[in-house]
């Protein structure tokens, strides 16, 4: 079927939930068509009644992007569903907390897993079809504790810093590809992040921020910040390039 020049279906993994729920809304109101992805599939289904409800396109797959065989078969489905895909916006992450020499070497490559190699399946299986057509937006979620690293977050800190390592890399070698990457740098952010985490580790993460004067941050920011940030990186006409945004709450007068 004819294709409309300005449809852009876009995934975005880790829509169950916080800034990448927030983003597939977002972009299905600006009119793309959005695939969501994650493993908790019925807040996915949620999600999809309610942009539906609201005229836009959307469809849900199960996605687990610590397992290849389940980003394949992810890639398949919402392309099957929407078409080639030209907007991947890698937001899946978590961070559990934990002090280095406490932290099992499994559990540190656990966060690696989720934080760098979850976005690295996402380029494998998305990617080669944006070098074919020449066009394409991938946009990695990183993290303000990517270049400012806070204590209690050692894995979750290499985890993001070597995933805008990546992102740096994969520019210069698409270059003059079509394919722009993208990295949007959220600082703290309301969302289901910390919300499993114990009373324990919690504490030590706030004292260790307090010790080390990281807490400047007296507001938190809302998800629709970055969803808009992400929206606006995303959005930009061909021939301009955000590499790189960092959103933060305002430091308090
Ligand atoms: P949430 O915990 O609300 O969202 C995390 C999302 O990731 C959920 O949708 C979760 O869905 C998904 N997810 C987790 N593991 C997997 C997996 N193995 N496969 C697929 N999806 C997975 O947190 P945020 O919205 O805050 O986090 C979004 C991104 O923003 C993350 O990359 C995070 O590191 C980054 N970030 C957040 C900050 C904050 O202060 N909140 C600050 C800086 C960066 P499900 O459990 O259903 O799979």
């Amino acid at each position: 079927k004819p294709v409309h020049p300005d449809r852009r279906p876009a995934v975005v993994t880790g829509a169950s939930s916080g800034i990448g729920a927030t983003t597939a809304l977002t972009l299905a109101a600006a009119g793309y068509p959005v695939a969501l992805g994650a493993r908790r599939v019925e807040k996915l289904t949620e999600l999809v009644e309610q942009i539906k409800a609201d005229g836009g396109e959307a469809v849900a797959h199960p996605l687990d992007v610590t397992d290849q065989a389940s980003v394949d078969a992810f890639a398949k489905a919402v392309t099957d569903d929407l078409g080639d895909i030209e907007v991947l916006v890698s937001n899946a992450g978590h961070v559990s907390p934990g002090i280095i020499h406490e932290v099992s070497t499994e559990r540190f490559a656990s966060e690696i897993d989720l934080n760098l190699l979850g976005a690295h399946r996402l380029v494998r299986a998305f990617v080669p079809g944006m070098l074919e057509r020449q066009r394409g937006d991938v946009l990695f979620v990183s993290s303000d504790v990517a270049v400012r690293a806070r204590p209690f977050m050692s894995s979750y800190a290499a985890g993001k810093w070597g995933l805008e390592g990546m992102a740096h890399a994969m520019q210069m070698e698409l270059e003059g590809s079509g394919i722009r990457i993208s990295i949007v740098r959220p600082g703290p952010t309301w969302s289901e992040m910390g919300t499993d985490w114990e009373d324990a580790a919690a504490a030590d993460v706030l004292t260790g921020w307090i010790k080390f004067g990281l807490a400047r941050h007296s507001h938190f920011l809302k998800p629709q910040a970055l969803a808009d940030a992400i929206a606006n990186v995303v959005s930009q006409p061909r021939g301009i390039h955000l590499n790189l945004v960092e959103v933060n709450p305002e430091a308090p007068l």
